[in-house]
């Protein structure tokens, strides 16, 4: 008869498991290296390195001869190993990405949709058939899905979703799992989940940044000593709805003034009187003073409520992405000056840069929802691999 491992070893064995696979996201490392980065025994490394090799989620390399001591086999993360697949509903598209565990994409695909009058039974119908086309060419198992939406998302249900409202009070999560006879899919606003692209698998953006992004509204990120910060209930980082005219324009959400009435996309195409954003990046190419003032003007603007957000949590970057990356040269340099005037830490000046994401930041998120689940909770992983998931 076999005892059950008490509560206590099964924790710190899921803990060195957890440390295990984060100094392999750092790249590939024999066991001696493993035990280096991670500070456990070579015996510790060994036990742990087997099961991950039996279930196809580790691969050994052949034999390196570095000059130096024995000979070394490194490890990696397979090839073969299962996915995680990430989806996006967009305004105006549907994305699949499928990921790695170390955050290598496998396949990714995109369609050019509007959504904003679709239904969400509609919805889950497109995703679903978008995730088992691109999954079923991967030919690889799946560790979970996660799914990004233009809204917040509270407790699993969406409860804001001005651009595609036919997702509010839907468990829209719940509705794609049941489609695609998954356990579950873990959902989350677009924004947050670009931000989180940013942090894992790799820390792109130092620990502490907000993330912003221009589409129809404009939604932010932040990243706080490394994790997401949400709020109490998943409205934080709703940076367009920031005040920054108290008499201003009308706003969607019933205010005036908002940031997003002046910096959003759609005031700036008005601004700049082009009907798309291609016109408009076309248009910045080409030089055109109205189309530059038209950016410059929302710049000050976003500058402008960056500065009270700065001011409030202290972060050290601000990472621009969605249409913003897209003409980010041209936006940039107004940004910069509100936030060197505004920002009280001037001492330390915050950094700003483009996603090096592009437009893939959001559906990357989302798979990576499910990757970090995998890394972090790593004994959940094994049992979904023992039974064969
Ligand atoms: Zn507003």
């Amino acid at each position: 008869m076999t005892l059950p491992t008490p509560v206590h070893l099964r924790q710190v064995r899921d803990g060195n498991l957890q440390s295990l696979l984060l100094a392999l996201l750092d790249g590939p490392a024999s066991r001696a290296e493993l035990a280096q980065r991670t500070g456990l025994t070579k015996a510790t490394v060994a036990s742990l390195v087997e099961p991950l090799l039996r279930h196809h989620i580790l691969t050994e390399d052949p034999l390196v001869n570095t000059g130096r001591g024995r000979p070394s086999r490194p490890l990696r993360f397979s090839e073969a190993a299962p996915v995680a697949i990430g989806a996006e509903v967009n305004v105006r598209h549907l994305a699949v990405t499928v990921q790695r565990l170390d955050g290598a994409t496998v396949a990714e695909t995109r369609i050019d949709i509007d959504n904003r009058h679709r239904d969400a039974d509609d919805l889950v119908a497109r995703l679903a058939e978008l995730i088992e086309s691109v999954s079923a060419a991967s030919v690889r198992e799946s560790l979970g899905v996660g799914l990004a939406v233009p809204g917040i998302v509270h407790d699993g249900t969406v409860v804001h979703a001005p651009n595609v409202p036919g997702l509010i009070d839907i468990r829209i999560g719940d509705r794609l799992a049941a489609a695609l006879r998954q356990p579950t899919v873990a959902v989350d606003n677009e924004a947050n989940l670009a931000a989180l692209a940013h942090v894992w698998p790799r820390r792109l953006a130092g620990d502490d940044f907000v993330y912003v992004s221009g589409d129809v509204g404009i939604g932010a990120g932040i990243v706080l000593g490394g994790d997401l910060f949400r709020g109490r209930s998943g409205f934080a980082g709703e940076l367009g709805h920031v005040i920054i005219e108290r008499t201003g324009r009308p706003c969607t959400c019933g205010g005036h003034g908002c940031v997003e009435q002046y910096a959003g996309l759609h005031a700036i195409l008005t601004a700049a009187g082009r009907p798309t954003l291609e016109a408009l990046r076309l248009a910045l190419a080409q030089g055109q003073t109205q189309d530059l003032s038209a950016v410059d003007a929302a710049g000050t603007a976003l500058g402008t409520a960056l500065v009270s957000l700065i001011n409030v949590c202290d972060v050290a970057t601000v990472v621009l992405g969605g249409s913003y990356a897209t003409f980010f040269d041209d936006l940039a340099p107004a940004v910069r000056a509100a936030l060197d005037v505004g920002v009280l830490a001037a001492r330390r000046p915050v950094g700003l840069a483009v996603s090096p994401l592009g437009d893939n930041a959001v559906v990357r998120g989302a798979a990576a929802l499910v990757t970090r689940r995998c890394c972090l909770a790593p004994e959940s992983l094994l049992t979904a691999m023992a039974s064969g998931r």
